[in-house]
């Protein structure tokens, strides 16, 4: 249930090195992305899907990990979109560039042909050969206007091209900021948020963080499934957007923790939206979609913690983890904050 433990995740970083070794697979940073999925369990996709393989003794080559990490890691996919992308654009500038020196080639042959005119008329011409000339000037002149013409109808097409490839690449960056299973922010969109939060804070402003944690998920997914397991995360997330609104970010923090940030609210309206959204939860009717069962009640602990001025992120997230360590020691299903005298009494017996 914890957010921030070095120890936990340098032996999940050990895991996942050591099990890479065994698998014959090459220590790449992407490659440690994926079994450090793997390791920390907070990815039941990539659990399932490599438990498989291993138990098959299947050998991870380079195309079965790249498959693994395009169906398993958001990030991967974002990339991938973003690289399709930036090749398509990279075509229509060439296009576009190919197109404009050919129209350079074309200006020059005329500009060519408006200095030869200019020469000739210089010299003693006769009344019929000025007005060849005059004719060639004025087919000349046509031509080039078409070519103008058509160049300006390519030109529209291409920039059409190019704002649909900006949607397109609008789209691929929302979704880079999208958890997929909840549809709520996810851990990158949460740090953006972060960092605009401590500029807040710097100016005065009052910025609370919400840690929540599903209690006992384990035993849930134990009993039901990580499929129905899935569908709480989902309406956890649901809770969690009803509950916050403006400038606030919900977001998943990771497996099954969530992390909401609150802008203009001081501590004690913090714990309010808390525990509207301990109780939203809690007041959740759970039904299995494909049975019917009545799951009974999910509930989830919060720690709240206050942004302090000139502090880092990590030591309020720290602050936020003691306080959701402290719900959970204190039974669960409760709000506790840094300011309440539980947290004061477990540091006391702790001493
Ligand atoms: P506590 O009340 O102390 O938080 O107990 P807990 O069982 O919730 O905590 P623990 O950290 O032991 O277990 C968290 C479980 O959450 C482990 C894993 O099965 C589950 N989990 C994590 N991510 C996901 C996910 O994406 N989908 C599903 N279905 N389960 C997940
Ligand atoms: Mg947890
Ligand atoms: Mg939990």
């Amino acid at each position: 249930m914890t957010v921030f433990k070095p120890d936990r995740e340098q032996s999940f970083a050990k895991t996942a090195l050591a099990l890479m070794g065994g698998c014959n697979v090459v220590s790449t940073p992407d490659n440690f992305e994926l079994f450090y999925a793997y390791a920390s369990g907070e990815n039941p996709a990539v659990i399932q899907v490599m438990t498989a393989i291993i138990n098959a003794k299947k050998p991870f080559t380079p195309e079965l990990l790249q498959d693994l990490r395009l169906r398993c890691l958001s990030g991967a996919r974002a990339a991938l979109a973003m690289e399709a992308l930036g090749g398509d654009m990279g075509a229509v500038i060439d296009d576009v560039l190919g197109r404009l020196a050919e129209a350079g080639k074309d200006t020059a042959t005329y500009k060519d042909t408006l200095s030869a005119a200019t020469g000739e008329l210089g010299s003693d011409r006769s009344p019929a050969d000025v007005r060849k000339l005059v004719e060639n000037l004025i087919s000349a002149t046509r031509a080039m206007e078409q070519r103008t013409r058509s160049l300006e109808g390519e030109l529209q097409a291409s920039s059409a091209q190019v704002s649909e490839l900006r949607h397109k690449l609008d789209d691929v960056r929302k979704e880079s900021l999208v958890d997929a299973l909840t549809n709520i922010a996810n851990r990158k969109a949460f740090d953006d948020a972060v960092k605009a939060a401590m500029d807040a804070v710097a100016q005065g402003e009052d910025v609370t963080l919400l840690l929540c944690d599903i209690d006992h998920f384990k035993k849930f997914n134990d009993t039901w499934g990580h499929q129905t397991g899935d569908q709480v995360l989902r309406l956890v997330g649901s809770c969690l957007a009803e509950n916050v609104k403006g400038r606030d970010t919900a977001a998943r923090y990771g497996g099954e923790e969530f992390a909401v940030l609150l802008r203009g609210s001081p501590l004690d309206a913090a714990v309010r939206v808390a525990d509207q959204i301990r109780q939203t939860v809690e007041t959740k009717k759970l039904v299995k979609k494909s049975t019917g069962d009545v799951l009974g009640a999910i509930t989830i602990s919060i720690g709240v913690a206050q942004f302090a001025r000139g502090e880092s992120a990590e030591a309020v997230i720290r602050r936020a983890d003691a306080c959701l360590y402290g719900a959970k020691h204190n039974g669960r299903n409760l709000v506790i904050s840094q300011n309440d005298p539980r947290m004061a009494a477990m540091e006391t017996s702790a001493a």
